[in-house]
């Protein structure tokens, strides 16, 4: 095991990835660098960790901020729900803990949004405590690395990687370590065929000797996202867009345009909204089709676009959106192809 931890820092010293939260001790920095991460591209990550960081330089600045301003720094990177609990940390460190985010991982569990992984992380990088941060990356590079064959879905087999994983940690440089392995996981021990060529575990590595590195590990079957059909639709009045701040669980407080269930003909729409809002269109059709997968859901959205026959209150819930007021609020990237018609309309105001 000795000889795995040392092979992994020297690799680490010559190619360590330059990110922009690397190199910082920082316990805050380091925490949102990893909420950004879970479930988003290492590149995508970049631009916003600088911008969010810019906006709410310390947990105090983020835990005083409002909520919208918040979200609309995460606006497009998805998952909105990792930013209102990101800011709900925040605002327990300031209650809970003095303003100081904590060094132990039993109370870096007790925050808000801050699961095992990301509490190894912030103990071992900020901190220099030995402990792991457990992430599929790490999964993989240890499944492959003692060919573990059994299905993650079996009991014990998490259990086992995970002791593996904290013995592999040293004492001296835990931050590096963890790192360092994640590094590897994204770098060379990639999903599908592993460069082993170029791993610095090479001779040690079961998976490697057995020839079974690829296919590890061994994930039970996922269920595949539930389809939605919606139609979307653009209502304007003259220079406004309709559109309202959701409450729903998923996507809370970000912005949408009026959504509905299923798949109707555009005649069959005009005399939904008829009745439903008592709105009669001047104007009424089909402008093309959006997709967006979620990790449980994707939604087939039509997208309609019609101009009232005249001007109408909004709807209970629901507000009349202007051009200058559009480019504030914080829209989810599933209303992306929607914005796109959306911007030019107001902008042109046609
Ligand atoms: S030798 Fe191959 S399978 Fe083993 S840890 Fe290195 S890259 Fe992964």
């Amino acid at each position: 095991m000795k000889e795995i931890t040392a092979r992994l820092l020297a690799w680490y010293d010559r190619h360590a990835r330059k990110l922009p939260w690397r190199g910082s001790a920082d316990p805050y920095q380091i925490w949102v660098s990893e909420i950004m991460l879970q479930q988003t591209r290492t590149e995508t990550v970049a631009g916003y960790y600088a911008r969010f960081l810019e906006a709410f330089p310390t947990v105090q600045d983020l835990a005083a901020a409002e909520e919208s301003a918040v979200l609309k720094q995460w606006e497009g990177l998805g998952y909105y729900a990792r930013a209102r609990n990101l800011q709900a940390g925040a605002k327990q460190v300031m209650t809970e803990f003095g303003g100081k985010v904590p060094s132990g991982v039993e109370d870096l569990l007790k925050i808000r949004g801050i699961g095992p992984y990301t509490a190894g992380a912030i103990a071992s990088i900020a901190w220099n405590l030995p402990v792991p941060a457990v992430d599929g990356n790490v999964i993989r590079v240890i499944s492959r690395l003692y060919a573990i064959g059994e299905s993650l879905g079996e009991p014990g087999t998490r259990t086992r990687i995970e002791t593996l994983a904290k013995e592999l940690v040293p004492e001296s440089r835990p931050g590096d370590y963890n790192q360092a392995v994640m590094d590897l996981g994204a770098t060379v021990c990639v999903p599908g065929t592993p460069d082993c060529d170029r791993c610095p575990l090479e001779d040690l590595c079961r998976g490697r000797r057995t020839g079974a590195a690829a296919e590890l590990p061994k994930i039970p079957g996922a269920k595949p996202p539930k389809e939605m059909l919606y139609d979307l639709i653009l209502i304007y009045d003259g220079k406004r867009v309709l559109a309202r701040k959701r409450t729903e669980k998923m996507l809370s407080g970000l912005w949408c345009f009026p959504l509905m269930k299923g798949w109707e003909s555009a005649e069959a729409r005009k005399a939904e909204l008829r009745r439903r809002w008592g709105m009669e269109m001047k104007t009424f059709r089909a402008v093309g089709t959006a997709k967006h997968v979620f990790t449980h859901q994707v939604w087939q959205m039509t997208l309609y676009e019609g101009e009232l026959r005249e001007p109408a209150q909004a709807p209970e819930g629901y507000a009349w959106i202007d051009g200058e007021e559009l480019e504030t609020l914080a829209w989810p990237v599933a209303m992306k192809m929607a914005l796109i018609p959306v911007r030019r309309r107001l902008s042109d105001g046609q």
